[in-house]
């Protein structure tokens, strides 16, 4: 579990309390909590609650996708209104259930607006759910915070003037992920299976599946253009034509998986041969490709790989 608190609070960029995980009523946190805002092709992308947040102003009131944690719900929420002008949050895309994305339901339901997200996420929302990423449990919100509008695979709304698409992404960083796409900002919002120059996670304790992942970004590769702004739930913003590279490496990470899994290896001796470590009769082949150009832009992989192998072993191995 040390590596998982680990990534869990590098992700939640500050240590979670125990509140907000248990869903209860967030302390409000404006004052110490420091959000940046950065113009993306017209959109703002908020930053420092605790995952990326993606605002579009209308005069109707803003269109958001995630709201952070809910210890920073207040800091976010003020610093949309800023970046766009409008009094209040209209509709909410959740991209995924966990807490770094739904801390902010509970405020937007309550004031009236709509809020958007798979059915999947919407039933998690409901329940306590424990998770690979964090210890403990997140949830059950209040009835407020649910999602009330849910899709099983896709959804349009217009917004401002643009055909605002959301689409689901198969058993990816969960079993709820949705993307959001902006084709008139040229933006897309990619949601957790996306965590910008850092390893994303797969959350294989609630549905999340190295499949899926592969899938997803087959899928993400076939919307973007090579010069789409791809935001993922958290890091820096990508390009296109970086979710088409990643997809080929990923791709050929899956190969190797099944060499080992053939081998009968577990997710141990992965990130062992990830570090180099030889085994005897076993080519090294994970150190060496395809992640070895990759270290340097993207840390260790240590957990991304772990996480990865463990949903192939569940899925094909069940309980
Ligand atoms: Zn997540």
């Amino acid at each position: 579990m040390t590596l998982t608190r680990r990534h869990f609070l590098r992700n939640s960029a500050q240590a979670l309390s125990a509140a907000a995980l248990a869903g209860l009523p967030a302390v409000s946190s404006a004052a110490r909590t420091r959000i940046d805002v950065q113009d993306v092709n017209g959109l703002a992308l908020l930053t420092g609650g605790g995952c990326n947040v993606v605002a579009l102003p209308s005069p109707e009131g803003a269109l958001l996708v995630d709201g952070g944690l809910a210890e920073h719900s207040s800091a976010v929420l003020k610093a949309v209104r800023s970046a766009t002008g409008s009094k209040r949050v209209a509709t909410l895309i959740n991209t995924h259930w966990h807490p770094e994305q739904t801390g902010s339901n509970e405020a937007v339901g309550k004031a009236g607006g709509t809020i958007i997200s798979h059915e999947v996420t919407r039933l998690a929302l409901a329940r306590k759910n424990p998770s690979a990423l964090y210890e403990g449990t997140y949830g059950a919100l209040p009835p407020k915070a649910l999602p009330t509008v849910t899709t099983y695979n896709t959804g349009t709304l217009e917004f401002a003037g643009e055909q605002v698409t959301y689409r689901y992404l198969p058993a990816a960083h969960t079993n709820g992920d949705l993307f959001v796409h902006f084709p008139k900002h040229n933006v897309l919002v990619a949601g957790g299976p996306v965590a910008g120059r850092s390893w994303p996670v797969i959350d294989w304790l609630n549905g999340g599946f190295y499949h899926g992942f592969l899938r997803s970004y087959e899928i993400l590769s076939e919307v973007v253009k090579p010069d789409t702004v791809v935001i993922g739930a958290q890091g820096v913003p990508l390009k296109g034509s970086d979710i088409v590279r990643l997809k080929d490496v990923y791709w050929e990470l899956f190969k190797q998986f099944f060499i080992l899994f053939n081998k009968g290896f577990g997710p141990e001796d992965v990130v062992e041969f990830n570090k180099g470590k030889e085994f005897v009769g076993v080519v090294p082949v994970v150190a060496d490709r395809p992640l070895k150009g990759l270290i340097e832009e993207m840390g260790d992989p240590s957990q991304f790989l772990e996480f990865a192998y463990r949903s192939l072993q569940q899925a094909t191995i069940p309980y």
